[in-house]
Formats: structure tokens, sequence, C-alpha cells
């Protein structure tokens, strides 16, 4: 395989596989170092029902193969390794994957986020089939049903409040006494009648029904070590995202939370690095606008090189 490329793009969630998309067709010949657990977040999430374009909805999983299918159609090359070292100090930028050292004149990071998990072997196991990270993918599979979110900052509390449109019931659980989320949201969530706070607890276990479902939390009170099952047919865990920047650190301007600052599009720091989807965005955090950014990170990478 040849290591010199035009452009390099690491990540093959939508973003990185949208770039490998329109990079492919302007001839940039792509290599997408895609990661040992190829694919991101959608790869852990059951139906998608909003991603334009499938309007009976699509299995995760089945977007990202559709997606990836469609990349090496127009010729991008994909390697399955992690990344592990890259130089963005002078051009072409390098990057070191299982030994090999792969070079460009253009880089895409498309590395993602990863939503902070409570930790627990059953949320491991029942992750797309009752425990989400994402209210706004799976709430609608919540009609009429109790369900449960833990986090008290303002992901918890937004994620609690659009649950309720769907929801019977949300346990909100918090370890501590009082919310870190904002003022406003913070009063929106607790008078809302269909929000229940469980303040200063934790979730202890995850109860999963014969069928592969949830069927209860089992919540342990802080102070006083007592442990109570409530019966919650979802679990949303919302406690925070990491951005995948451990490689950017030091190479490319991060913000105070760990993610790429772009500006102008795609632009990172370092002209010919270009950020897209989840590591630069921690607000809409959606596939369709990762998609949506990789595109764009294509064609400032294309523009980009263009001018060189
Ligand atoms: P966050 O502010 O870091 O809050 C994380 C919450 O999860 C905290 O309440 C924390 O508890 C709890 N937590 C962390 N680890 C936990 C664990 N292992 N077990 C149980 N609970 C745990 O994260 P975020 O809510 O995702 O927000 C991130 C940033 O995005 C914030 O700046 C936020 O304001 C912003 N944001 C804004 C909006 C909006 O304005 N609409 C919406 C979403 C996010 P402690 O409080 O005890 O630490």
């Amino acid at each position: 395989m040849e290591t010199t490329r035009d452009v390099i793009i690491i990540g093959s969630g939508p973003a990185g596989l949208t770039a490998g998309v329109y990079t492919a067709r302007a001839n940039l010949k792509p290599l997408l170092i895609e990661g040992l657990l190829a694919g991101g977040q959608l790869m852990m999430t059951t139906e998608v029902e909003n991603f334009p374009g499938f309007s009976h909805g699509v299995m995760g999983p089945a977007l990202m193969a559709e997606m990836r299918a469609q990349a090496e159609r127009f010729g991008t090359e994909t390697v399955q390794a992690d990344v592990t070292a890259v130089d963005l100090s002078r051009r072409p930028f390098s990057a070191t994957a299982d030994g090999t050292v792969y070079t460009a004149n253009a880089l895409i990071v498309a590395t993602g986020a990863s939503a902070k998990l409570l930790g627990l072997p059953a949320e491991r196991a029942l992750m797309g089939r009752g425990v989400s990270t994402c209210a706004t993918c799976d709430g609608f599979f919540y009609r009429g049903k109790p369900i449960a979110v833990v986090g008290g900052g303002d992901s918890a509390l937004e994620e609690a409040i659009f649950l309720t449109k769907f929801a019977s019931k949300v346990t909100l659980v918090h370890r501590r006494q009082s919310l870190r989320g904002s003022k406003i949201m913070q009063d929106k969530a607790l008078a809302n009648p269909k929000i229940e706070m469980a303040w200063n607890s934790v979730v202890a276990d995850i109860k999963g029904a014969g069928t592969g479902g949830v069927s209860a939390i089992v919540l342990r009170d802080i102070e006083t070590g007592q442990t109570r099952d409530v019966p919650v047919d979802g679990v949303f865990v919302a406690i925070g995202h990491t951005p995948n920047t451990t490689l950017f650190a030091g190479a490319l301007a991060l913000d105070e939370n760990g993610y790429v600052v772009t500006h102008d599009g795609t632009n990172t720091s370092v002209p010919g690095v270009f950020a897209c989807g989840d590591v630069q965005d921690h607000t809409y955090r959606q596939a369709i606008t990762a998609a949506g950014s990789g595109c764009m990170a294509a064609l400032d990478a294309e523009h980009f090189l263009d001018h060189q």
C-alpha cells in the first residue's frame, strides 16, 4: 500500500467516512485510518430513525457499513489500526499506525468523542438494548414507559426534559444533592411533573429483562448505603463526553474541554489539518451534523491542496 497520500483521514464515524467519499471523488486517493473499533458511536446504537434518507430507520452498524462501502466504492483505502502518533509540525504530516508511518499534505481529524460511561458490566451488555447515551436518538422508543437519566449537568437535564415528551416518568439520578447544570435548566427540570429526582444516588446495577431489554436500575443512596430497585425500561447515561484528542495534545489547539478548536469551516490551528464531527463539536453531536462537517472538511482539504 502507498504510504504517501494527498489526504489522510483519521477516524471512521460518519464524519470520517463522509470525508472519505468526498476526497475520493475529488481524486485525492484518501487513506482512511479507521481505528480498531471502526465505525464510531453508531456502532453502539440499534435503530437510527433520524438519518435523512431512511424513512423506515436503519440499524446503526448497517448505516456505517453502507457509508464505508460508499467511501470504498470511490477509492478510499482503509487501514484497520489505531493511530499511535502524529507529527503535525511540518508537511508532509505523518501518522503512525501499526508500526507504519503514513504521510500526507493534508490531514482530516475525525476521531470523534466517547460518551462517558458508569463502568458497570450490565451497562456494556445492555448498550443499545435499553441503555443509551443519546436521548435524541433513542427517546422515541420509550413512549409511555418509565425511564431513568443519570447525571446532574446540562446534558442530563436537557435529556431528562426532552425525554418527558415520550416517557411516562423520568427518574433523574444524581450523585449529589445539588445539580451542576445551569440555573434555567435546573428550574425547568425541577418544575417538570414527570421528572422525579433521585438525589445522592448512584446506579449500582442495571437489571436486564428476560427478552434482553432493561427492567430496572438498582439505586444506592450514597449517604445511607441502602439500595432499592426502580423499575425502568430505559437508562440514559448523560455524564459527559470525552473528545478523542489525546493524540493531538500539544499539536493542535484544543479548548478547555479537550475539543479541537476549528475556525472558518473546519480549519484547525495548523494549516492543512482539518477537523470534523464530534471531535470538534460538543453542541450538536448528531450523525447527520458529523457527516455534514466531514463533507466540509473534505472540501476544505481539497481547496487547501489546490492552493499548494
Ligand atoms: P458535565 O457538565 O461535566 O456534567 C456531568 C454530570 O455527570 C455532573 O453532574 C457529574 O456529577 C455527573 N457525573 C460525572 N461522572 C459521573 C459518574 N461516574 N457517576 C455519576 N455521575 C457522574 O457534562 P455535560 O452535562 O455533558 O455538559 C458538558 C458541557 O456542555 C457543559 O459545559 C454544559 O453546560 C454544556 N452543555 C450545554 C447545554 C445547553 O446549554 N443546552 C446542553 C448540554 C451540555 P457532579 O456534578 O457531581 O460532578
